[in-house]
Formats: structure tokens, sequence, C-alpha cells
């Protein structure tokens, strides 16, 4: 072990090294991945249910012979064909990367930068922040509405300094919400603003509608998407981004080359070739988010209408914390989320029936073990 005062030490000279703004960052947490044991996971929003059998099928064929041997298709051709006849959209509209994380990277990169401005809401996706800390940009925090919806301010060309809004992004359906604006609503957002507009639509398959339609009729609205949720495939890495091809081509010259290896290439074209995989997933997604809801609202708790795969819950009087905590002895982790300025609550994932039944009668037990009357 490395005495705390030597390791403080040693810390404070790597930031003497670094540029500034990494030093001032304080890094993206991610929710707790805990390795081993039998956890009841139900704190960053994976899928409870295994992937298409076609994913395995093509992993395995693309691992057969030289395949690996060769450096992946830097445009993920197969993908791409693929997504754009299922999206209804030419293969040129869309860009390839390792997890919508990598697309952010690649859009904060070409749009903002050091000094600039970067507009989010607040509460929304915490890695946007980062991502422009990174860029040692500015960062506008817009505050949703208490309803979660946004003010007109929103879609203003300025920054309240005064200079223009280099790039907008909103998570739309929104974490850690659920909430979802309507495409009209990003569309006059879209067409009020003018830099680009990224809708990360990570949670998009488990709304009732989409922007991807917004792509076509401005071309500075991006649509970003993810397998990591619907598809089953958060251990994979693989999500796209849907834009006019002329904008593409400028984010084609920002990634790595090879920013998605080859078996993440094949696994996701095999995926979003199985759409009746995606129908019937969703279709248990769905209901079962629905008994989570029904569930929470039931012990006393304001569950949040969700258009995701996760229910944001707040409750009147108890501690959100020591919630999370409880259930955390309990072998079942939820996601307590606390933003500063705004107040906190909790994320539920919604995982399969059996998992979310588990997880209402250990909160039941812990509202009775520690009532906190009204
Ligand atoms: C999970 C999530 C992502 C990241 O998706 P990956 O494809 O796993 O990188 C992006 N945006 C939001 C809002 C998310 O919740």
């Amino acid at each position: 072990m490395i005495p705390d005062a030597s390791r403080a030490a040693a810390d404070l000279r790597a930031a003497a090294l670094v540029r500034p703004a990494i030093a001032a960052l304080a890094g993206y947490v991610p929710g707790e991945q805990p390795q081993g044991g039998s956890w009841i996971k139900l704190n960053t929003n994976e899928n409870p249910y295994a992937p298409s059998p076609a994913v395995a099928q093509a992993i395995l064929a693309a691992s057969t012979g030289r395949t690996l041997a060769k450096y992946p298709d830097p445009a993920a051709t197969a993908f791409r064909e693929r997504a754009a006849a299922i999206l209804g959209v030419e293969p040129d509209w869309i860009l390839c990367g390792n997890g919508s994380d990598d697309l952010l990277t690649i859009l904060v990169r070409t749009f903002v930068g050091a000094g600039e401005c970067l507009r989010m809401p607040y509460p929304s996706y915490i890695l946007y922040r980062t991502l422009a800390g990174i860029q040692g940009s500015a960062v506008e925090e817009f505050h949703f509405s208490r309803d979660w919806s946004l003010g007109a301010g929103f879609a203003s060309p300025l920054s309240p300094r005064g200079e223009p809004v280099k790039l907008a992004i909103i998570a739309n359906p929104n974490s850690p919400s659920g909430t979802l604006l309507s495409p009209a609503t990003v569309r006059e957002i879209g067409a009020s603003l003018s830099c680009a507009l990224v809708v990360d639509e990570a949670y998009g398959d488990f709304a009732s509608t989409n922007c991807l339609g917004l792509v076509r009729e401005n071309e500075r609205v991006i649509v970003t998407r993810s397998f990591s949720k619907s598809y089953a495939l958060a251990g994979l890495r693989f999500g796209f981004a849907v834009a006019q091809p002329h904008i593409i081509r400028q984010l084609e010259k920002v990634k790595d080359s090879y920013n998605c290896d080859a078996l993440s290439i094949a696994a996701a074209t095999a995926a979003i070739g199985d759409q009746a995989w995606l129908e019937q997933n969703r279709a248990l997604i769905l209901a079962t988010r629905q008994r989570l809801a029904k569930g929470m609202r039931k012990l006393g708790f304001d569950a949040q209408e969700s258009e995701a795969n996760f229910v944001w819950c707040t409750h009147p009087t108890r501690p959100h914390r020591a919630d999370y905590e409880a259930l955390k002895q309990r072998g079942i982790l939820i996601r307590f989320m606390h933003y500063a300025g705004w107040g906190d609550g909790l994320r539920i994932t919604v995982g399969t029936d059996e998992e979310i039944d588990a997880f209402l009668t250990g909160m039941e037990a812990i509202c009775q073990q520690t009532p906190h009357p009204k």
C-alpha cells in the first residue's frame, strides 16, 4: 500500500504535467459493475435477457479462418447496409462507433472547441459534461422544469454569456427521468438553434416515438443509438449515429480508423437483422416496466411515467440514499442519483419479472422496517 500522503503528492505532480483541463476534471464514474457474486443488478440499465441467438452465431463465424488476422472494415459496410434498409435511410447516413459513448466523443470533438459552449439539459447523462471537460469546453447545463419539460431558453442560439452555442445534446428518452420530448418539440429546438443538435436515443427502442425523421428535415440534427440497452449487448460495445451524408463525412475524419472491431460489426449486423427478437424483448420490458412503476406507487413512491427501460422514483419523505444502501445489503443494486442544485432519487432498471418482484419485496420490507411517516 502506498501511504495516502505520498499518493496525494504523486497525484499533484501528475496534475502539473497534464493539461489544466484534465487536471481539473473529476472523471466520469460509471455505475457499479461488481464482478462475481449473485447480485440482482438493476443499476446500469442493461437488458436482463440474452441477446438474439443470431449474435453468437455471427461471432463464431467471424472468429473462424483468417477474419481476425485482418483489420476490420473501417467503414463497417455490412452493418451500415443492413441498418440502412431497416431504418429507411441510405448507408452513407450512418456512422458506427465503439458503443454510443464513442460516437458522443467523436461528436464533441468535432463540434466544440476549447472555450466554446456545449449545452445540455440537467439532470441528464453526466458523460456529456465529462467529454466537454476533456475538450476544455464550457458547459451550459439548462435545468429541466419540474415536469421534465424544457423551457424555451434551451433553443436559444446564444449562451447566457452571449456566445454562440456550438453543440446541444439531449438524451431522449432522458436519463434519469425516462421522460421523452416529442419529435415536434425537438424539431422546434433544432430549428431555433444554429448549431448541431445531437439526440441521444440510447433508449429510443423502448419509446413510443423517436426523432429519426428529423434528420432528413434538418442537416444539423444527429441521432445516436446504442446496442447496449435494447439489443442486450452492453458487453459488446456498439452504437451508431444517423445524420445527413455530408455531416457523416466530417465525423469520419475524427473517428479512430478501426473504432469497431470485426466481431462487434458482425454481431451488431446480426442483432439488428433480428427485428423479431427486438419486438419481443421490447414487449417484455414494457410489461415489466408497468409492473415496477405500479409496485413503487403502491409503496408511496412517485414513479415517473417512463419511455425507457428504467423508472425514476422519488419519495416525499424517505431518505433515498438509505434505501439504496439497504437494498444493496440485500444483494440488490439500483442507482442512487444525487444532482447538486436539483435533488436526488432512485433509478431502477427494468429487470425480469422475477428480479423486479424480488426488488419490490425487498423495498417493501425496508419500508416496513424503517417507516418514515409523512
Ligand atoms: C447507456 C447510455 C449511453 C451509452 O451507450 P453505450 O452504447 O453503451 O456507450 C449513451 N447515452 C445514454 C443516455 C445512456 O444511458
